[in-house]
């Protein structure tokens, strides 16, 4: 039965979404593994595991139970002069997972905050340490922080939402990723230029999600956390698409050893049960802000910051990264998107495939009609979601060798069409 539909969608407004001319949204109402049920009957395989966030599959007992157990005895209750177990208990783990001293937790309620919150601690910090004046942020080509104003100034100029708000979002300064010998010397050079005046550079480290899954490697990030050191920047690194094993390693910092001053956290935080995120900030940074001056704590506090629910539903999501293999199966997903990817490259229209853990990229060229690629995946029973230029595979972690071969081949056949038409 879909008599909520019709009636319902007249009032709905979609995300990223002309709803003039975009294709009707699929009703779903059941979820399973890697599978969602849509109202016809029909099950779709989820190769993007709703934004990067299912990294266990859908209705995962485990995290069902926690989050019942939470829900009966306290959903929610304000964090501000209270504090809870599922909260406690949280912050204590992720401490203990991440590397170096990160090791104090701010809870909010979505990415976007998380680093909103990051970038008041780096200006915070600068000025609790009487430097004011380093307040503005270095973010990289391609990068991707989030939809809020200042989250939005951090993201790629070439990205619709920056012409359209410009003028309205703070200024801040773009740079190319520090890839090769002159650029890590133009990156240098631009640290030493402007330091005096530099609160942090934020940067999602090895993988750049949103911007276009463009992927760089663990020596680039390591001479940016080198950077930073050498001319006194915050580095803030933004996890929230890369933590909790996406890229093969718990946290994509520990492939460069790199421990940034400040880390974000959310997608997969919740294994895509419910909405959370967390900023956690090293040992000096949260020092920065103690004192005897009131004035001089963080001032920031939302209404729903670390729900009972959403917290017990990290704790348990964190409990299956301990009991179950999933970085073996992050590895073994890699395996598997290399090979079935490859062939994509012969392809007419494709520039380049990039893979990285679970991660599988295919970067098109030429004009991409994405309306009708993603129409044609879901005719195909998967559920692939294209953006910008790119097609990309970013499964939950779970899924059979099986079920991912056919996302694979629905990949290779959708592009393989596209091939033909041109
Ligand atoms: C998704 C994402 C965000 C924004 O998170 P929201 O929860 O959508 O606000 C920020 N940074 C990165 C790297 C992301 O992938």
């Amino acid at each position: 039965m879909t008599d909520w539909l019709t009636p319902g969608l007249a009032h709905l407004w979609l995300p990223y979404t002309q709803m003039q001319t975009a294709p009707a949204p699929l009703p779903v109402v059941a979820s399973e593994g890697v599978r969602l049920r849509l109202a016809d009957g029909r099950e779709l395989i989820d190769g993007i595991s709703s934004w990067w966030t299912a990294c266990h599959g859908y209705n995962h007992p485990h995290i069902r139970a926690a989050v019942e157990r939470q829900l009966a005895v306290l959903p929610h209750v304000m964090f501000a002069g209270l504090v809870h177990e599922p909260a406690a208990r949280l912050a204590l783990r992720l401490a203990a997972l991440l590397p170096g001293d990160l090791e104090r937790v701010f809870f909010t309620e979505s990415g976007s905050v998380a680093v909103e919150v990051a970038l008041k601690m780096a200006i915070q910090y600068w000025r609790n340490k009487d430097r004011p004046e380093k307040k503005r942020i270095v973010h990289f080509r391609h990068g991707y922080h989030g939809d809020t104003f200042a989250t939005m100034a951090l993201c790629d100029p070439e990205e619709g939402m920056h012409a359209l708000f410009a003028g309205s979002m703070p200024d801040q300064i773009m740079a190319e990723l520090p890839s090769d010998e002159p650029m890590r010397r133009a990156f240098d050079l631009l640290l030493e230029t402007h330091g005096e005046r530099l609160a942090a550079v934020i940067s999602e480290p090895l993988v750049q999600g949103a911007g276009g899954m463009k992927m760089h490697d663990a020596a680039t990030l390591a001479f940016i956390a080198g950077a930073c050191e050498r001319h006194d920047v915050l580095l803030i690194a933004d996890e929230i698409m890369t933590g909790f094993g996406r890229t093969g390693r718990m946290f994509a910092c520990e492939e460069a050893g790199v421990v940034p001053d400040i880390l974000c956290l959310s997608k997969a935080l919740t294994g895509g049960t419910l909405p959370l995120a967390a900023t956690v900030a090293r040992r000096h940074v949260f020092d920065a802000f103690q004192s005897d001056d009131p004035a001089a704590a963080l001032m920031h506090g939302p209404t729903y910051m670390a729900n009972p629910l959403a917290c017990a539903a990290a704790n348990a999501s964190l409990d299956l990264f301990e009991s179950e293999p999933r970085l073996a199966q992050v590895a073994a997903i890699e395996c598997a998107l290399r090979e079935e990817l490859a062939p994509c490259r012969e392809l007419g229209g494709v520039a380049d495939v990039r893979v990285k853990g679970a991660i599988g990229a295919v970067e098109l060229a030429g004009r991409i009609d994405l309306d009708a690629l993603r129409r044609r995946f879901a005719e195909l029973g998967v559920w692939v979601r294209p953006f910008g230029n790119v097609v990309y595979l970013m499964p939950p972690f779970v899924i059979a060798a099986e079920d991912l071969s056919t996302l694979a081949a629905a990949v290779r056949r959708v592009l393989t069409e596209r091939a033909q038409q041109a």
